[in-house]
């Protein structure tokens, strides 16, 4: 992309609404604009990483054998009642009325609607296991929406349901599902820690959160530290291997780790003292095994191998998409902006021109461009005429992983600089040798 014919709205100045840094550099890089209250409009920049984030959570929920769909953000109340939720959700619901009287509402979430799915379309325990998943917006009336995108009242959720015969199967399906959300949140290069929590309104007492340790977050959590040496890293794993599945659930959680909603301060001291750490976190997701919760009451069954029927195990598990741009960012930046990590970055790299106009200058860039594109590479070209400070500026603050820095003096010793977000550092290095380092 060439940002003379892209829309960047970058902010010169801090907007005053923004009160934590994420907030802040997604107002001023352009990534957003509020409409409502807890309501955006995603800018190119922004919708780019949001693509990016959601391409992700697609690759690694099909890699453990889940299925896409896509459900409405308008479901009918009825379906709410049949479960008991539609009186028992309380203020934050959306309860909408259409010209034939008839009560929707805008889904905060869709156990009922997947179960109704499924009732309507599978008889028999062959058809399991299944897990069906969609990313889709959501509505939630918060009382207090705030820091942007991290606690909108509109906000984009993956949320996946799994259907089984047996109780076994369904934690097996939470342990394949808690593997899948370690590896994903980790090609976001977040640290992402399972931490025992509470159902809340979802139901069920076997849930963890999924929090990244950050100042601003809104949970209070309790760890033994040593949790926080652990990754996944890119280890195999056969999602089919209940075992294999079972002993990286036991990996992650045989350390102590919760929220405030389950804290036990009995057990926490028997961790070694310099290993308790009590900190703030942001959730950016989490699963829940609830047995037959919503398949009694809504009748969703099966036949089972005796021929009898029995109502299926389920669960859920969602991943706050949109609120994950927020935790990437509390989780990368400096005083100068944003710093993508490579897996989320909405541009590979960065070329700044230093003398727009100057042909030669003109010529490298274009033929960097090019070559960067011809790899398979997405850059974005500050082609402006603009001063070098002000292109630096806008670079550093939409926080690309590279930048190659290309003027007529390095040219005419067939030098360009190629600068690295994170570490500052620069090298200087010919065009092509630029070019060969990023791909
Ligand atoms: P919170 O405790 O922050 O209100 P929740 O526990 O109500 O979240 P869940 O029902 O577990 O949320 O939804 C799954 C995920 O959706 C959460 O882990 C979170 O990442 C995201 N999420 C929930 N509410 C919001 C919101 N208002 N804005 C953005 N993301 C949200
Ligand atoms: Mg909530
Ligand atoms: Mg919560
Ligand atoms: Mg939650």
């Amino acid at each position: 992309m060439r940002l003379s014919r892209y829309f960047l709205p970058v902010l010169k100045e801090d907007p005053k609404e923004a009160q934590i840094v994420s907030h802040r550099l997604m107002l001023r890089a352009g990534m957003i604009k509020q409409q409502a209250a807890g309501i955006y409009s995603w800018l190119p920049l922004g919708y780019k990483v949001l693509r990016r984030i959601e391409q992700i959570v697609h690759e690694e929920q099909e890699r453990a054998g889940h299925i896409p769909l896509l459900m409405p953000t308008l479901q009918p109340a009825d379906l709410w009642r049949e479960s008991g939720r539609y009186d028992d959700y309380g203020e934050e619901m959306l309860r909408i009325r259409d010209r034939q009287k008839r009560d929707l509402l805008y889904g905060p979430t869709n156990e009922e609607m997947i179960t109704d799915i499924f009732r309507s379309h599978v008889n028999s325990y062959k058809d399991l296991p299944l897990t069906l998943y969609h990313i889709q917006w959501k509505f939630r009336d918060e009382i207090r929406p705030r820091f942007g995108v991290m606690r909108g009242r509109e906000f984009l959720m993956k949320d996946g349901y799994n259907f089984d015969l047996t109780r076994e199967d369904a934690l097996h399906a939470y342990n394949r599902h808690l593997v899948s959300y370690l590896r994903t949140y980790e090609r976001m290069g977040l640290q992402a820690i399972p931490m025992r929590a509470d159902g809340g309104p979802i139901g069920g007492d076997y849930t963890h959160e999924f929090l990244v340790l950050a100042e601003t977050g809104e949970s209070e959590v309790f760890y033994d530290s040593a949790i926080t040496d652990l990754t996944f890293g890119d280890r195999k794993i056969d999602y089919d291997d209940h075992a294999e599945c079972q002993s990286v659930l036991d990996e992650f959680t045989s350390r102590y780790a919760r929220t405030d909603e389950t804290h036990d301060e009995a057990v926490f001291n028997q961790v070694p003292e310099e290993r308790r750490r009590s900190a703030r976190g942001i959730e950016v997701g989490q699963i829940f095994y609830f047995g037959t919760k919503y398949s009694e009451p809504m009748g969703a069954t099966v036949v089972g191998p005796d021929g009898n029927r029995v109502p299926v195990h389920m669960g859920s598990h969602g991943i706050g998409v949109s609120r994950l741009l927020g935790a990437i960012i509390e989780a990368n930046h400096d005083d100068k902006g944003i710093i993508w990590p490579e897996g989320v970055t909405p541009f590979h790299a960065g070329i700044v021109n230093l003398k727009q106009g100057d042909s030669a200058t003109d010529t490298a860039c274009d033929e960097i461009y090019a070559q960067l594109r011809a790899a398979g590479l997405d850059p974005l070209y500050d082609d402006r005429n603009d001063r070098a400070g002000a292109k630096f500026a806008s670079m550093d603050l939409i926080g690309l992983p590279w930048r190659i820095t290309v003027g007529p003096r390095g040219l005419a010793q067939d030098k360009v600089e190629l600068t690295n977000r994170r570490s500052g550092e620069t090298v200087e290095i010919s065009p092509a040798d630029a070019v060969a380092r990023l791909v």
